[in-house]
């Protein structure tokens, strides 16, 4: 692993107990994340300032020590597994985002959290439940089940992982190319051209419709879709590596111009959100103030208004008045 590096003293894992190895990943703008991995446990820990965005580069450096960590047998999260700063116990955070449930275990005392492997790349968006047809397709092809988690075997029939409790996933080959390439820069790689079809019922590399139940591969053109195996899917993008850091260290000049035009564009909706945010505001104010500095534009301004109230009643008495 070219990122990994000893760069202080190691911390002990708060459920093993046996040294954390420290990964030196990196981070936006020539910065450094560190990060702790147990290869027993297969736990990834963060400490409170390192739960930052990782950029493609760390991502990919990342799930590469996470890989090679998958030939040790699993450890048990025990129950009183604690902080690896302070020893303190830890609690169950849920999270939720678009991709679906994931959690994290968190120091009370606010140093950081563990992440088993599989909750991390659920996190990231890059797992696929496995169905009963997906399991008959790698052991037809493979001949084994890989737990994404631990790298122990699954078999056909388990619910979850005998060894570590995950529910048995597939690492999808597109999103990991998404996640490792947000920008897109790498457009025309291999990999890329995988990731255009974003469908689950589509091949993402020829566009066929997959049988129901069938992420793994394609029956048209062949292509892999998604793995159980993590070394198996960091050895597809690994070659992405070089480009990676190459773009994070110096990005291109038509990124940089994305970016800047990409911030130029959110800019009149700001704009327009403080407004907005200024003038309801000024309503509130008016609203309960109506004498003093009154504001006009209050009486197009949506909301209950006394004097738009009687205003309106005028102009209808008026009209009702000169009508009839
Ligand atoms: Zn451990
Ligand atoms: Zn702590
Ligand atoms: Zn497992
Ligand atoms: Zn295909």
């Amino acid at each position: 692993m070219a990122a990994a590096a000893n760069s202080e003293a190691t911390v002990a894992c708060g459920n093993c107990h046996e040294p954390m190895q420290r990964l030196a990943l990196p981070g936006h703008y020539g910065r450094t994340v560190e990060v702790d991995l147990c290869s027993h446990c297969h736990l990834v820990w963060f400490d409170l300032t390192e739960t930052a965005r990782l950029s493609g580069p760390a991502l990919l450096d990342l799930i590469g020590a996470m890989a090679a960590t998958q030939r040790l047998p699993h450890r048990t999260l025990e129950a009183k597994a604690g902080c690896a700063r302070c020893g303190a116990a830890l609690k169950t955070v849920h999270n939720r985002s678009r991709w679906g449930a994931s959690l994290h275990l968190e120091c009370r005392a606010g140093h950081g959290a563990y992440q088993p492997f599989a909750q991390f790349l659920q996190e990231k968006g890059l797992l696929r439940a496995m169905s009963r047809i997906d399991r008959a397709r790698l052991l037809q092809i493979q001949g084994r089940i890989d737990c994404v988690n631990c790298g122990a075997a699954i078999a056909r029939d388990e619910e979850t992982c005998r060894y570590c409790g995950s529910v048995p996933s597939l690492l999808d080959v597109a999103r990991l190319a998404r996640a490792l390439d947000p920008e897109g820069v790498l457009e025309p790689q291999a990999v890329h051209r995988d990731a255009v079809r974003q469908q689950a019922l589509q091949c993402e590399a020829c566009g066929a419709a997959l049988p129901p139940g069938l992420s793994v591969d394609c029956a048209q053109c062949g292509a892999t879709l998604a793995i159980s195996r993590l070394a198996d899917a960091h050895e597809r993008v690994v070659t992405l590596g070089p480009a990676l850091r190459a773009h994070a260290a110096k990005p291109s000049p038509e990124v940089v111009k994305r970016r800047l035009e990409a911030l130029d564009a959110d800019l009149p909706r700001r704009r327009e959100f403080t407004a907005q945010m200024e003038a309801e505001a000024a309503a509130q104010r008016g609203h309960h103030r109506l004498d003093g500095d009154w504001d006009w534009s209050n009486l197009l301004g949506s909301g209950t208004n006394p004097v738009r109230a009687v205003l309106l009643a005028l102009v209808i008495w008026f009209v009702w008045y000169f009508w009839r």
